[in-house]
């Protein structure tokens, strides 16, 4: 069945302002921040895009795509950075191209609030609400409450592109990703059947875990109609520090005494002193040279700040730091220095020089993190290549930027390459490549091969089934995370 006839079989289930192949609004859908240089083609021809309004429309929609075997593509802000939930993918050949055809099904304007309980601390949202507006939600209600897991991206993210992506963030340290939050959702699977699975309750026992099984998997499994999150009470205060080493491993040693006197830091961030340059040229932002680090360490009451600050001042000092900031939440620079932190990667974006920029996403226990820093810096001046490194100390995760373009065959090749060499590098300290950004099709090789140096193929095996079992036509994001022949 061609395309035309879907949008049509399309338009009599949703109706036809939720449906569009109008090349400009496909154009806007079908790319995401690493394949974005691509300049889409006409894709009128080969996609369509969808934007149901509740869990009813997702199945039919479902159930359609999978009579006629047309792959559809889960979409909420579109802000993945493992080339997964865009109409571009990167083929076995390491060659960006554009899906054959398919159904995005853009899952970002349900923006429900479905129910909250302060006392039970959970809240259900449908999958199209965005972090910030979650928060923005609590703190507006005055629930004393919090979402805590907080990916840079939070303003856009979705509920749903969050739970599939499994993502984390800047708080990652002391409250984990998503993983540890999702207490239940509401999913369709690539039969069109509707699931509910999970509780509203932090001790829930199901048989096999399947709302965890759906967290990260990426559009691959079942589209999210819905999240059931836990919550947390927002810390009384913070004071937050930024300082500046001229080699990184003094500010290392710093971070860990710091973490050793106030315990696991609200967050823990770490900006190469190129990156520190880069944000400065694109923000103006600027408190001092170096290698950068941020961290927030809880108080009970304001009258502590001074207390407290004196004490980390005297750590910074037996460290020998002499540049820093320190400011409680009351202090203008409090969000001017999480700002500084989100432009990481906007900023590596505008002055890049070369075509794309590619986002790592390793993870290493945090005792190899130097070893692992060290590394990068010898990748940088064997292959002369812009590779900065920044993103979260805490907990071990790491977003090595790497520059290329991908568009010639050579440069492809070697960036490629480098990645790779990113990537096992952090399996061979026993960490992994990827920690919450996800598989996509960026990362599919490197996971085989994750698995293959622990000796355990037959979990790509197993979940080569698990894809099966949920969605028999491999119609749900095909060719992402384990790819399955259709
Ligand atoms: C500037 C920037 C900073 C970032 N910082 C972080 C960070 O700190 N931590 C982090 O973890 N990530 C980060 N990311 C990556 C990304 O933003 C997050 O993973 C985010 O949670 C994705 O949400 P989204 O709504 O954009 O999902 P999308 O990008 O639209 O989708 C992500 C994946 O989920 C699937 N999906 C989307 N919606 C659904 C649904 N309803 N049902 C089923 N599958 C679905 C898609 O198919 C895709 O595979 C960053 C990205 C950018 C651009």
């Amino acid at each position: 069945m061609n395309i035309n006839e879907i949008q049509r079989r399309l338009v009599k289930i949703l109706g036809e302002d939720k449906v569009s192949t109008d090349p400009v609004t496909l154009s806007l859908y079908a790319s995401d921040p690493v394949s974005f240089p691509m300049i889409p083609e006409d894709l009128s021809k080969k996609f369509v895009v969808v934007m149901p309004s509740n869990i009813e429309e997702i199945t039919e929609v479902v159930k359609l795509a999978s009579r006629e075997n047309v792959p559809i593509i889960p979409q909420g802000a579109s802000t993945s950075l493992a080339l997964g939930s865009s109409v571009i993918s990167l083929s076995a050949l390491n060659q960006l191209e554009t899906l054959k055809y398919g159904i995005i099904m853009f899952t970002g304007s349900m923006r429900r609030i479905l129910e909250f309980s302060k006392t039970d601390r959970y809240i259900k949202t449908e999958a199209g609400v965005r972090i910030d507006e979650l928060n923005d939600y609590l703190d507006n209600n005055d629930t004393g409450l919090f979402f805590p897991v907080d990916p840079a991206s939070s303003r856009a993210a979705t509920v749903g592109g969050a739970v599939a992506s499994g993502a984390g963030g800047l708080r990652g340290a002391r409250y984990g990703t998503m993983r540890e939050w999702v207490l239940g959702l509401e999913f369709v699977d690539g039969l069109g059947r509707i699931h509910r699975v999970g509780c509203r309750t932090v001790k829930c026992r199901q048989g096999y875990d399947l709302t965890r099984l759906l967290v990260g998997s990426e559009g691959t499994l079942g589209v999210i109609y819905s999240a059931i999150l836990k919550l947390w009470p927002k810390p009384h205060h913070i004071l937050r520090t930024l300082f500046y080493s001229e080699r990184f491993i003094e500010g290392f040693k710093t971070f860990l005494d710091i973490r050793e006197r106030f315990g696991v830091p609200l967050i823990a961030e770490y900006l190469s002193n190129r990156l520190v340059e880069k944000i400065r040229e694109t923000t103006g932002i600027w408190f001092g040279d170096g290698h950068a680090i941020i961290t927030d360490i809880e108080i009970e009451d304001l009258s502590l700040v001074d207390k407290f600050s004196k004490e980390i001042e005297s750590i910074l000092a037996r460290n020998n730091i002499k540049s820093y900031v320190i400011a409680s939440n009351r202090d203008p620079d409090f969000e001017k220095i999480y700002f500084l932190r989100k432009s990481m990667y906007p900023s590596a974006l505008k002055t890049r020089k070369m075509k794309y920029i590619i986002t790592e996403d390793i993870v290493v226990p945090i005792t190899k993190i130097p070893e692992y820093v060290e590394f990068v810096e010898t990748l940088r001046r064997k292959y002369e290549r812009d590779i900065e490194v920044g993103g979260h100390l805490g907990d071990g995760n790491l977003h090595p930027k790497l520059e290329g373009d991908l568009d010639d065959p050579r440069d492809r090749d070697l960036v490629m390459k480098i990645g790779r060499e990113i990537a096992l590098k952090a399996v061979e300290l026993g960490g992994s490549v990827s920690a919450e950004h996800g598989i996509g099709t960026m990362k599919i090789d490197l996971l085989i091969e994750e698995f293959r140096y622990r000796g355990s193929e037959a979990s790509i095996d197993l979940m080569r089934e698990i894809k099966k079992t949920f969605d028999p036509k491999n119609i749900l994001n095909p060719g992402r995370v384990i790819p399955i022949e259709r």
